[in-house]
């Protein structure tokens, strides 16, 4: 208990910067201590913590209780104020009402993003077979770099832009994470998706270290001549600093990038480094035509499907939540409909599942028959239009955040962080939450949650199929050459031999059909590869989150967090330390 007392308080001058900053003003560092200190006493006191006065106390006056299909209509058009009181040691917040959550700075009370992965570590690490001098090299973040440079814009002014690159952990090298464009980004937000980048790694076995980086702009607001002149700036700026190679780091793409802009990076750095063989290697989802892989820009959302899957396939789990098993018939919401949420939503669709509702940051749409949206409808819709509001097939709303507390079985954030927090937990009527986005979930909800006998799917497992396939798109470019160019025909050659010898023992002149003896013969492509590769990893790590959540008596997330730690502790130990 004294031991718990001693790191609750290291825990709250952590939280109130005292180890990490001397220039607070005293008031607010106090401020910072009490709610430091508050959030982590319930953090520690677990079960004799009820989380339900709290939801309680949290629960938002308004019509949100209500929310359902059927009450959709009313709630579109009203403009909600919510005031969300809370516990001592937060004082009163009032909780957004605008439908878009993209605060990582710990409003409604909640921790803060960084506060948040240093959490859920800490309770991991608390159970941890280690030491606690190597959980503290495990936890820091090694490098930070913050970097401004000028962007003259398309009408002759000059902007400056800031971003950073963060590198959690250099246990394995290259380190590797995304690369984010957002108005939000700042060096805290960076350094939680590295930490997530370096667990998330060693949960799926992929042998990097975590980083991420982030530029603080809104895409949206840019023209491409003016994203691609930031993005080579960027990327000078990681090459001067040696930031960024194929055997340092590596990254990829993440909200608000894509397959262009990792060619734009590839280009830089080989410019800018024109005697490196394996210069295509310094990023990854690049577009195929640069060196991409096959089947990365729906690897993160097919991760998810294949997690998803596995847990709704497993009788014992499904039956603890009331349901039979299987995606067929089940109901799904989805939280954005980007690169992750749109390729969940299509392997969900494909196996069957309901596509009930998908929020976005200009709203939200909501099936208006049983069979849930139909998504080659919305698909063709949105290539068209840019956007899923409007769409013909569903009812359109403007309150998208409501979207997340609507009934479902299956409740799926693919945006941002700290999308469900204390202010809307209690309100989730999901059970299950699946975490395609990276820290989706506060610690304060997801205790309300599990209060709530919600299960949650953790990001660090769930979305780790992203970095599965850059590792995949990261080996093609350093052997020059794609999966299955030395293999295909020659595997070909093999199965047709086999098919013949079996015709000739066995047929009696009987033939095989063209349509039979050409799928049994065909070869392996490139993609074939790579979503075996995928399915393996990710159900082999399920597998694995599932079983140590069973045998250390804790929830997946603490499960894949101490796998991780274990694995990284493993290595620090038997590497030893330089010098
Ligand atoms: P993206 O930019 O392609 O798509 C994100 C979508 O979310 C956008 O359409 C955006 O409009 C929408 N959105 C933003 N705020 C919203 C809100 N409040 N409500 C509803 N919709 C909102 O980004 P992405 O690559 O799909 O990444 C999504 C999440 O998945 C991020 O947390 C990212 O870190 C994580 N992730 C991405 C990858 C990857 O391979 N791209 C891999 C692992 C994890």
């Amino acid at each position: 208990m004294f031991l718990s007392l001693l790191s609750a308080v290291h825990l709250g001058c952590i939280h109130a910067g005292w180890l990490c900053s001397s220039d607070c003003e005293a008031s607010e560092l106090l401020k910072r201590f009490q709610r430091g200190m508050a959030m982590v006493m319930r953090m520690m006191s677990g079960s004799s913590y009820s989380a339900r006065p709290f939801a309680r106390l949290c629960a938002v006056v308004d019509a949100r209780a209500q929310f359902s299909t059927a009450a959709v209509s009313s709630v579109t058009t009203t403009t909600v104020s919510k005031s969300v009181t809370l516990p001592v040691g937060h004082g009163n917040v009032v909780a957004h009402a605008s439908g878009r959550m993209t605060d990582t700075t710990g409003a409604n009370g909640d921790p803060t993003f960084l506060e948040s992965v240093d959490i859920y570590f800490d309770k991991a690490a608390a159970i941890a077979a280690t030491t606690p001098d190597i959980l503290a090299q495990i936890k820091a973040c090694n490098n930070i770099l913050k970097v401004q440079f000028p962007l003259k814009c398309a009408n002759g002014t000059v902007e400056l832009i800031e971003a950073y690159r963060a590198q959690h952990s250099h246990h394995r090298l290259p380190v590797k994470g995304g690369i984010r464009m957002a108005p939000n980004v700042d060096a805290d937000e960076t350094m939680a998706l590295a930490a997530l980048m370096t667990f998330k790694c060693a949960v799926v076995d992929v042998p990097f270290g975590g980083a991420k980086g982030g530029i603080k702009i809104d895409p949206t607001k840019y023209s491409a001549n003016e994203k691609e002149a930031i993005i080579r700036r960027y990327t000078s700026e990681l090459v001067r600093k040696n930031f960024i190679g194929p055997s340092i780091d590596v990254p990829a793409p993440d909200y608000g990038t894509g397959p262009q802009e990792m060619a734009w990076i590839k280009d830089t750095f080989e410019h800018l480094q024109p005697n490196d063989i394996n210069g295509s290697a310094c990023v990854t989802g690049k577009p195929l035509e640069e060196g991409g892989i096959d089947g990365r820009q729906e690897a993160t959302g097919l991760g998810v499907y294949f997690c998803l899957r596995e847990f709704l396939n497993d009788e014992a789990l499904v039956a603890k939540l009331g349901l039979t098993t299987g995606i067929k018939g089940k109901t799904f919401i989805v939280q954005g409909f980007g690169n992750v949420g749109r390729h969940t939503i299509d392997s969900i669709y494909g196996a069957g599942g309901k596509i009930i509702a998908i929020a976005e940051v200009d709203g939200g749409l909501v099936a208006e028959c049983e069979d849930g949206i139909d998504i080659p409808g919305l698909k063709a819709y949105y290539k068209k239009k840019g956007t899923i509001t409007g769409y013909p097939g569903a009812k359109t709303v403007k309150f998208a955040q409501g979207i997340l507390e609507l009934p479902c079985d299956v409740l799926i954030p693919a945006a941002l962080e700290t999308q469900i927090h204390s202010g809307n937990a209690g309100n989730i009527k999901a059970k299950i939450v699946a975490e395609a986005a990276n820290g989706p979930v506060t610690p304060l909800a997801e205790t309300m949650l599990e209060d709530n006998d919600v299960v949650i799917l953790p990001d660090l497992l769930l979305n780790a199929g992203g970095v599965t396939v850059s590792y995949f798109e990261w080996l093609k470019n350093l052997n020059h050459i794609h999966f299955g160019r030395m293999s295909r025909r020659m595997e070909e050659r093999g199965k047709t031999a086999l098919i013949d010898a079996l015709e000739n023992q066995f047929g009696n002149g009987h033939r095989f059909s063209d349509e039979v003896r050409s799928q049994v013969v065909k070869g392996n492509t490139e993609v074939d590869f790579v979503w075996s590769g995928l399915e393996e990893t990710m159900l082999l790590s399920w597998e694995n989150v599932k079983r140590t959540s069973q045998g250390r008596n804790c929830n997946y997330r603490t499960a894949a967090y101490l796998i991780a730690i274990e694995r990284i502790a493993t290595c620090y130990r038997v590497s030893g330390i330089f010098p």
